[in-house]
């Protein structure tokens, strides 16, 4: 979802420079190597993690974070059950829209 909205989500083609509006511009500085759009993701915003939990049960749980000292739900990878987190999320989806790769879009029913 866009940063600066409640529930947009943010579809393909990407608008980037909406994204870059809300970049996190110091983040960027600091590690070049991701872009960090205005994007919420898993992790970050409640409506998104029950729909989230409620849609995948297989295979988004909720779990413990070192990194954030947190509980909250995270995806597992469907083949080795790593924990796949906020930013590990945050980072794929960044990388994605950056080389204009379509993510299939769930619509909620
Ligand atoms: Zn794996």
């Amino acid at each position: 979802m866009f940063s600066d909205s409640k529930n947009e989500d943010v579809i393909f083609p990407w608008d980037k420079e909406r994204l870059l509006q809300n970049q996190d511009i110091f983040a960027h500085f600091q590690d070049p190597s991701i872009e960090y759009y205005g994007l919420k993701v898993i992790g970050g915003n409640d409506d998104l993690e029950e729909m989230l939990l409620k849609r995948f049960p297989e295979t988004i749980k909720m779990q413990y974070s070192k990194t954030q000292k947190r509980s909250y739900p995270m995806n597992l990878c469907e083949h080795c059950k790593a924990k796949q987190g906020e930013y590990f999320i945050y980072r794929r989806i960044n990388d994605m829209i950056k080389n204009m790769q379509e993510i299939e879009v769930l619509v909620e029913a």
